[in-house]
């Protein structure tokens, strides 16, 4: 494909009087061309597509075709039929009522296009710029953030199911690719026992029947794996996509004991969930759970503007695994917005996307208010307001040292990383100090008191917020954030987000 194809700045005459015609009142494709024009033009795609060869389609047509087919789930046949029989796809396409469309397949090639040239924000971000420029969009409104969860389009396998299909699908790659130098492994057994989907077989119930079956099949790949890398096995078999997967696949469940034999992982030897594969048809999908649900694959960042004399348009879009936390990817999504010119005065998010951290380097890198709940304190005697929380207690950060309530002074200060790799500092109380005090039952489970604090930057930020998010402004502002989930349902509605394509 080339570009050497007509522009579509023109619609034909004809085709306005017909489309006109049949939807005199207008419809979502015909108010689309009227109000924005063509939407994307050829030189946006232009880096895209070599400059010489037969001429093809327009890129800035095909752009638009894959938002129309994405908003209308079609598949490419679907779509290539609609260029050729909808007159208002015709209309917002600019296309004679003559034009005969073309290969379903070019679709497909564009899509590839894009990706591979890393441009599959071309068309989001070109539409954003269409948008500011006609004034629907502001920097430094008002923004806010939600996530939901993306359904991987792959089966949930348990670990059992999981090693079977990953060696049937090895085995089955390269009965496509190498038929000659599967069949000199010659193992009729296999056969027998990957013929049939793993998924789809009764496994034995009984766990130690489960576990020889696992070891039967660990042995199985092992010995695959040992072939595929054996010095007189062509080089490339180890290259192959499903041979990298079944070996990260085997490491993550299988072990060798120290007298080298093969040995079955048990649950709590296998990797985190962020690392663990859970499909050998996506690599990327993890198993992950929150409030109650439990899925494989995906969550999608959303960010949208909400001012209140404006259209609520979609800002941001960011994809992650299903593991990852919320709060790592605030600072990509500040990042994405800030290239776009699109940085919002205040971000209204949920306790998920903020720590005290975060706050202070969204105020200093983009001098913006990152406003929503930070986390209370979630030390027994903060929650149940019994005793003396950490906001209780006096620190004199240059001395290293905090005071108590019963004036007693702190007699360590240690800095050290919290689960999450940040750094905080731990602070201990005297036994002696703490065993003969009045205030020790409601101060403390065990024989002396321990509080563990943010550095001061943070600490002092954390605090603030917390003081900040109990006042009525504070909860009328971040109430607006409620509204981003009408975007995430119009999102699931009309482009079913929640499922990977
Ligand atoms: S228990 Fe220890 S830390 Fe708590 S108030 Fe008494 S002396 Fe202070």
């Amino acid at each position: 494909m080339s570009l050497n194809s007509p522009l579509f700045s023109v619609i034909p005459e004809e085709t306005v009087r017909v489309a006109k015609a049949a939807f005199p009142k207008g419809n979502r494709s015909l108010l689309l061309r009227d109000t924005f024009g063509p939407l994307f033009h050829h030189a946006d795609f232009q880096h895209l597509f070599s400059h010489t060869g037969q001429p093809g389609e327009d890129p800035a047509r095909l752009a638009l075709m894959t938002i129309l087919q994405f908003a209308e789930r079609l598949s490419d046949v679907q779509a290539a039929d609609a260029v050729r029989s909808r007159i208002d796809w015709k209309y917002l396409l600019a296309l004679p009522l003559s034009d005969v469309g073309f290969d379903p397949s070019v679709l497909r090639e564009f899509r590839t296009r894009l990706v591979d040239g890393n441009a599959e924000y071309l068309r989001f971000d070109t539409l954003l710029t269409q948008f500011r420029e006609q004034k629907l969009l502001r920097a430094r409104g008002r923004q806010r953030s939600d996530a939901t969860h993306v359904l991987a389009a792959v089966r949930a396998l348990n670990r059992l199911e999981c090693v079977g299909s990953t060696l049937r699908h090895a085995l089955n790659s390269l009965a496509v690719v190498a038929p000659d130098w599967l069949l000199t492994l010659k193992q009729p057994a296999w056969l027998e026992r990957y013929e049939k989907r793993f998924e789809d077989e009764r496994l034995p119930e009984a766990a130690a029947e489960r576990t020889a079956l696992a070891t039967e099949v660990g042995r199985d790949g092992s010995s695959f794996l040992t072939a595929v890398i054996a010095a007189d096995a062509p080089d490339w078999l180890r290259h192959i996509p499903a041979i990298e997967t079944l070996r990260r696949v085997w490491l993550q469940n299988d072990t060798w004991t120290e007298q080298e034999r093969l040995r079955w992982r048990t649950n709590e030897e296998t990797p985190p969930a962020g690392q663990y594969i859970s499909s050998p048809y996506d690599h990327d999908c993890r198993s992950s759970q929150q409030r109650g649900l439990t899925w494989i694959g995906y969550t999608v960042h959303v960010t949208a503007s909400c001012d209140a004399d404006l259209p609520h348009l979609m800002t941001n879009v960011a994809t992650t695994m299903a593991t990852t936390a919320d709060d790592a990817v605030t600072e990509g999504m500040h990042q994405a917005l800030k290239q776009r010119d699109l940085l919002p005065e205040i971000h209204l998010t949920d306790t998920g996307y903020i720590d005290a951290e975060l706050r202070i380097a969204s105020e200093r890198r983009y001098q913006r208010d990152l406003l929503g709940p930070v986390r209370g304190d979630d030390h027994r005697q903060a929650k149940e307001g019994k005793g003396f929380a950490a906001a209780d207690f006096l620190i004199d950060w240059e001395a290293q040292q905090v005071t108590c309530p019963a004036a007693k002074t702190s007699i360590s200060w240690t800095p050290a990383l919290d689960n999450r790799g940040s750094p905080v500092i731990k602070i201990k109380f005297s036994m002696k100090d703490c065993q003969v005090c009045i205030h020790r039952e409601a101060c403390t489970d065990g024989k002396r008191r321990s509080v563990t604090v943010r550095p001061q930057e943070q600490h002092e930020a954390l605090q603030a917020r917390r003081q900040r998010q109990q006042t009525p402004d504070f909860k009328r502002a971040s109430a607006k954030r409620a509204g981003v989930e009408g975007t995430m349902s119009q999102r699931v509605r009309s482009g079913d987000v929640r499922h990977a394509r």
